[in-house]
């Protein structure tokens, strides 16, 4: 019968990674919402796709996983899946933040000026940093022209309602006019060529690709001032991709890592998340307005901000305020014009 040596934790960790020489890593210091698997110290490329194959993809399963679950799903000794998940919680700050810590990092929020200061009012002042504002409504509401405005309004100095930051915009319904943009810009006295310069535009092509942009926005977000992430429209190719009998479930779960990745780039960049969303009218609904925004509860409860824009007379349109934290319900009435959005 062999002799099967029992390896100790380093030569098993060694061993993940299949004989390659993992160098020893300093733990950097990073921003804990940027810390992935490949930080964990003695775990390498290869240790770390082991346990992403596993289902280990982000530093918080492991840490909130038992050693018995890692041990086994990586073949690994109980050791060495308990020093992984030490250091996975050792690198992850697992703790409880203060109210007071919180309120200072609520003391970093920006807001983007809509051009209209009945609508800025409804909203607390802006569209915020560190949450996502969405709006849903019917065609030609004025979804999309209110990303167009908040895409120049970004770079506009802070005394004038921006954030002299950028702005990524990822479209998903081939609505994007940089013609309509360089209307607005000059239309409020703004250098149109500069103003897109400033516009980093993406066309979505299907739903996991649109995932695959917001994901890959960190990139740019780190290489540049970028202080919005327009989403127009969040829902579109999620209802066309996953448009079939029992796919509701699959698509949800698709959402939903969607939102928490738009949330945690809010979060940990301080920008704005704009994302725009299409109605459906309920039949059911006898009294009252039928109509309510699609993607369930997964977007409902994913939108710090939830704007219903109607229209009324002409270019007048109606937002209402819908569930927010700390904003009471109420109405606003602003204007679609050349300029963009006005009072
Ligand atoms: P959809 O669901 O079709 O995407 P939406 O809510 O995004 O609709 P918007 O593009 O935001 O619709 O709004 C379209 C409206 O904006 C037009 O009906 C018009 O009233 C106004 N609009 C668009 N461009 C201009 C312009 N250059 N000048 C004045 N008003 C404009
Ligand atoms: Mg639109």
């Amino acid at each position: 019968m062999a002799f099967k040596k029992k390896l100790t934790v380093e030569e098993e960790l060694e061993k993940m990674e299949e004989g390659e020489v993992v160098e020893k890593k300093e733990v950097v210091k990073k921003n804990p919402d940027e810390l992935t698997l490949e930080d964990l110290p003695g775990v390498g490329p290869k240790g770390a796709q082991k346990l992403k194959d596993a289902g280990y993809v982000e530093l918080i399963s492991i840490a909130a996983a038992s050693s018995g679950e890692i041990a086994a799903a990586c073949e690994i000794s109980e050791p060495t899946a308990e020093k992984i998940i030490q250091s996975a919680r050792g690198m992850l700050d697992m703790g409880f933040r203060s109210a007071a810590d919180l309120m200072e990092r609520r003391k970093e929020v920006g807001r983007i000026a809509t051009g209209s200061k009945a609508l800025d009012a409804l909203i607390g002042g802006g569209v915020e940093t560190q949450a996502i504002t969405e709006a849903f409504g019917m065609f030609g509401s004025g979804k999309s022209q209110i990303g167009f405005q908040l895409a120049v309004n970004v770079q506009l100095p802070k005394e004038k309602g921006g954030l002299n930051g950028k702005c990524v915009f990822i479209d998903t319904e081939s609505t994007f006019r940089p013609e309509r943009i360089i209307e607005i810009a000059e239309k409020n006295g703004l250098d149109s060529k500069k103003v897109l310069k400033n516009i980093f535009v993406a066309k979505a092509y299907n739903s996991d690709h649109q995932i695959v942009l917001a994901e890959k926005a960190k990139d740019i977000i780190k290489q540049e001032n970028v202080k919005l992430i327009v989403v127009d429209s969040l829902m579109s190719h999620f209802r066309s991709d996953y448009s079939g009998r029992g796919e509701l479930a699959p698509r949800q779960q698709k959402l939903n890592r969607h939102m928490h990745a738009l949330q945690k780039m809010a979060d940990t960049y301080n920008i704005a998340i704009y994302v725009t969303n299409q109605v459906m009218a309920n039949p059911a609904v006898m009294f009252g307005d039928p109509i309510s925004a699609i993607g369930g509860n997964i977007v409902g409860h994913a939108s710090t901000y939830r704007l219903y824009l109607r229209k009324s007379k002409q270019n007048k349109r109606i937002a209402r305020l819908i569930d927010s934290p700390n904003m009471p319900e109420g109405e606003a009435v602003f204007m679609l014009t050349e300029k963009g959005i006005e009072d």
